[in-house]
């Protein structure tokens, strides 16, 4: 047993596993971007602490032995990997340590400080090198482990895009090109229909289908598979000098490109010349949605210094060179430690799991906390203390937790389950077989009454304005507001003492509760919070019973006038028949209307109410086309629009020969002196009543 930390040997012998099985088998089972953070993680332990650097780190080491069945090839040069930046902090990190290293070289002084950058993709395929004797393809590697590759010189040469014979007059007697060989994503996704039509196990994405394609024993299936290369980089002897026709020694990254161009190598079109990070920026923000577009993957991008001047003065790390650096796209899935477990009571009592980790950057925001919605979710999970879950939002808003990553485990760690009494009031969850949601049944649990005067006050509900959740709380805690009717016997003064409330301030909310007793008769009903009656089965409720009396006969006596309503079925008369079975719900009715809700529908609402029925019977208003302006006295705008159509009517914007009435109110616009001008009949709301009483009476 060795003594480092042991969250150190764990995440050894993970990414260990991890990159055997990327490298050398092209079956990972991780993600790239989990294996990356947990790569990031691996290396801060390391730094913080030297002790906790085991020999065998993945960190030491770079790609994957050369596998057998291939002859090694040794590098002239190493071929090494790239660093990554994971944000536009990372990126401007790098850049300072670049300058910084430019700064203390004395030889320096030719590099201009503000130096120049090329912008490539970073292709998602394998690294090649390819040898050229007399400008003759002789040797093409895999990158293996930076020293050493495996030698795949016949497999590339089916790479119709890597030419056999360079486009020179005078090619050197030896060169080297680097480049990706990759899989376009067409022929990725061809290849792994017919493998899973065959029942062979399909590629985890086309970087994994190219390693393995060219390390195939047979160049015939590397033919088949139609892989394609992009050179980036050429090291030529230093004296070779090119004749006139053949491009010049290049100085930089960016003559390097032109120079394979011509001489005979495919090059990504898209390399663009940089002079500072904001463009470093737009081009990762361009090709961040771009790419989307192309024909092959690229997991972000690689900035590089221009001139080989500044590259060879900066240098190389062990592993990555320092004068490049590679700029990933976000993440959609990181892995991250659960902190804890939180449980939250909803109004309706359900208590729902929620995980508390570690912060985590997932497409562009930070993620700290997700709802496992249930008990099984949890169960499936098998969630213990101390894991490490994969997080993620893919194209989502809310995130989830994906996974555990059982390696990442603690020994001893204690499953988590969902409690057996409520968080908040302790008294005992119950679950209904069937049902997946596990409830506090305790009507006063102060959680669930916090989530019913939420739901009471919120815009679908009586929008009653100032009620943010610190004043719900504070009221709930002090034993001030115990159910809804509660919110109609508060006293400003009592407001006042609470926290962040001014005299004003509570004035204001006592006239909004004040206004919220006027709210139509649907959205009292769709306040009370019932189960499963939202929005849309409140309205059909109110719509067919005009008041709360007439709805609960027919939850006791008539069920049939309950179901027969479009979308109300059997589990919705269940919720009405328990609600109105519970005593303190009973309580509480009659304390609304003492408090003066009406709990019914107004003359306006009915006349809406019957609107389906009237409007078949008698179009009264049919054809006819109202254009309102102006402030009515007490019909708001929707109002009437609602009442227009419901009679038949259709409702204009502007004022035309074809428009059958004006309805004005007050300080009426422009639209008053048009219809005046075209003759079109002028009626205020009085009349616009009766118009509508006449309607009704014709029914
Ligand atoms: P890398 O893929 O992050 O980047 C380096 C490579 O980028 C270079 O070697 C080169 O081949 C390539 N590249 C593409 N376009 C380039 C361009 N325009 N200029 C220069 N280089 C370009 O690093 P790596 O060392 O090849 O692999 C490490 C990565 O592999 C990790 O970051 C991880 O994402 C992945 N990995 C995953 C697992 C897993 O289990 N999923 C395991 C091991 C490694």
């Amino acid at each position: 047993m060795n003594n480092h930390d042991p969250r150190v040997n764990e995440l050894c012998n993970l990414l260990n596993r991890a990159a055997h099985a990327y490298y050398v088998l092209d079956s990972p089972f991780l993600e790239d971007a989990i294996y990356d953070s947990l790569y990031r993680e691996l290396q801060d332990l390391e730094r913080k602490d030297p002790a906790n650097l085991r020999p065998d780190s993945p960190t030491q080491r770079l790609g994957g032995k050369p596998s057998e069945g291939f002859i090694t090839a040794r590098h002239r040069l190493p071929l090494l990997s790239l660093d990554n930046a994971f944000d536009f902090d990372e990126l401007k990190a790098w850049h300072k340590r670049f300058l910084k290293l430019m700064e203390t070289d004395n030889t320096s002084k030719s590099v201009d400080c503000d130096f120049q950058m090329v912008g490539e993709l970073k292709i998602d395929g394998n690294a090649l090198a390819l040898t050229y004797e007399k400008g003759f393809l002789v040797k093409a590697a895999t990158r293996g482990d930076g020293s050493e590759g495996e030698e795949i010189t016949a497999n590339v040469r089916t790479i119709t895009t890597v030419p056999l014979c360079l486009h020179l007059k005078n090619p050197p007697l030896w060169l080297e090109v680097r480049g990706e060989a990759f899989m376009p994503t067409e022929t990725f996704a061809t290849i792994n229909f017919e493998r899973e039509k065959q029942g062979d196990p399909p590629f985890a994405n086309p970087r994994n289908a190219c390693a393995g394609t060219l390390r195939q024993l047979d160049p015939r299936v590397v033919s088949s598979r139609n892989l394609d290369f992009f050179a980036y980089a050429v090291y030529l002897p230093e004296d070779w000098k090119a004749l006139e026709e053949d491009p010049k020694q290049p100085s930089g990254q960016w003559e390097a490109l032109e120079w394979l161009k011509t001489a005979g190598f495919k090059v990504n079109s898209n390399a663009a010349l940089i002079d500072d990070l904001p463009q470093a920026e737009s081009f990762f923000n361009h090709w961040d949605i771009a790419r989307h577009q192309l024909p092959y993957v690229t997991d972000g991008v690689v900035i590089k210094a221009n001139l080989f001047e500044a590259q060879q003065i900066v240098g190389n790390t062990q592993k990555a060179p320092r004068w490049a650096i590679a700029l990933k796209y976000p993440a959609e899935e990181a892995p991250s430690k659960l902190i804890r477990l939180n449980y939250q009571v909803g109004r309706s009592g359900a208590v729902t799991p929620v995980a508390e980790f570690q912060p985590v950057s997932l497409a562009g925001t930070s993620v700290s906390r997700a709802t496992l919605h249930n008990a099984d979710r949890l169960i499936a999970l098998d969630l213990h203390k101390g894991d490490t879950i994969v997080v993620r939002k893919a194209g989502e808003i809310i995130p989830e937790v994906v996974r555990v990553l059982r390696d990442l485990r603690p020994l001893d760690a204690k499953r988590l389950s969902l409690p057996n009494s409520c968080p908040e009031c302790s008294s005992k969850l119950k679950r209904e077989s069937g049902e997946a949601v596990t409830r506090c049944m305790n009507i006063s649990c102060p959680a669930i009454m916090r989530g019913t005067l939420r739901h009471w006050v919120s815009k679908g509900a009586l929008d009653v304005e100032g009620f943010g959740d610190k004043l719900i709380e504070q009221l709930v805690e002090r034993g001030l507001v115990r159910s809804i009717a509660d919110l109609y016997l508060l006293e400003a003064r009592q407001l006042v003492d609470l926290e962040r409330m001014g005299n004003k301030s509570a004035e204001k909310i006592i006239s909004s509760l004040l206004l919220s007793k006027k709210k139509p008769w649907h959205k009292q009903l769709y306040g009370l919070g019932i189960n499963n009656i939202g929005e849309v089965n409140a309205k059909a409720l109110s719509k067919a019973f005009s008041n709360i009396a007439e709805l609960q006969l027919a939850v006791t006596q008539n069920h049939d006038s309950i179901t027969s309503i479009f979308g109300i079925g059997e589990e919705i008369l269940n919720s009405l028949r328990q609600w109105f079975a519970d005593v303190s719900n009973q309580k509480m009715l009659l304390q609304l209307k003492k408090a003066g809700f009406s709990l019914s529908s107004t003359l306006d609402e009915t006349l809406i109410n019957n609107d389906s029925q009237t409007r078949l019977q008698s179009p009264f208003l049919e054809n006819k086309i109202f254009v309102l302006t102006g402030a009515m006295p007490s019909l708001t705008r929707s109002d009437a629009k609602t009442l227009i159509e419901a009679a038949g009517g259709t409702i204009s914007s502007s004022v035309s020969k074809n428009t059958s009435f004006l309805l004005a109110g007050e300080k009426p616009g422009s639209k008053f002196e048009k219809a005046l001008s075209l003759g079109i009949p002028i009626i205020n709301e009085m009349e616009f009543r009766e118009l509508l009483a006449k309607f009704s009476s014709n029914l």
